[in-house]
């Protein structure tokens, strides 16, 4: 790396870091950044930061939260009855891109992987069972991405619902197996929804 300044090399460092972001794309960046205005680079930088801080996690269903709970909890007409169970806060927002889900959510924040030694305690399996004691719920839909993991994770969650007396179902295999919730289309997405059977 000849010729590149000790402060180019510490931003490419850092934007390498983010996903999709490969060392040349972070190169590029930080090329870029060196010639923005420094005003400019200051109002990028605050907003992260600042950004980064206001966000919180619901303490109700674990989504992202700029409050004590999220918008969807905040939203009395979500209180449907059904409670969609996903692995982290960017699946909630490729379902709610769909406009067309109306229950609430339930964020696991990971699937299980024995593998990785990730077992039931290490994601919030126990926070879901609580609020199956104090919501009015009727039906959990299991939106883990149709991974091994997340296949793994959907059927442990149905054998402990089941004999709860609640109602389980699964998003129907319109998005690819081994695929993420996140890049999926919106159609799919919706066709997955809508297929969804019980388990
Ligand atoms: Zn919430």
């Amino acid at each position: 790396m000849s010729g590149i300044i000790e402060p180019i090399l510490t931003m490419s460092a850092e934007l390498s870091r983010l996903p999709g972001i490969g060392p040349k794309t972070a190169q590029r960046l930080a090329y870029f950044i060196a010639s923005m205005p420094l005003e400019d680079v200051r109002s990028l930088s605050v907003a992260l930061w600042e950004g980064r801080k206001a966000i919180r996690f619901c303490s109700v269903c674990g989504n992202y939260a700029a409050g004590e709970i999220c918008a969807v909890c905040a939203n009395q007409e979500r209180h449907n009855g059904q409670i969609c169970v996903v692995r982290d806060p960017r699946d909630v927002a490729a379902i709610e891109r769909m406009h067309e889900y109306s229950g609430l959510y339930h964020v696991l924040h990971g699937t299980l992987s024995p593998m990785d030694g990730i077992g039931p305690d290490d994601i919030h399996i126990r926070e879901l069972l609580s609020r199956l004691q104090t919501e009015n719920v009727t039906e959990v839909i299991l939106a883990t991405n149709p991974d091994v993991e997340g296949e793994a994770t959907a059927s442990y969650l149905a054998r402990l619902l089941k004999p709860l007396g609640v109602r389980c179902t699964r998003i129907a295999h319109g998005v690819p197996v081994g695929g993420d919730l996140e890049y999926t289309d919106e159609v799919t997405l919706l066709k997955a929804m809508e297929g969804r059977r019980e388990v």
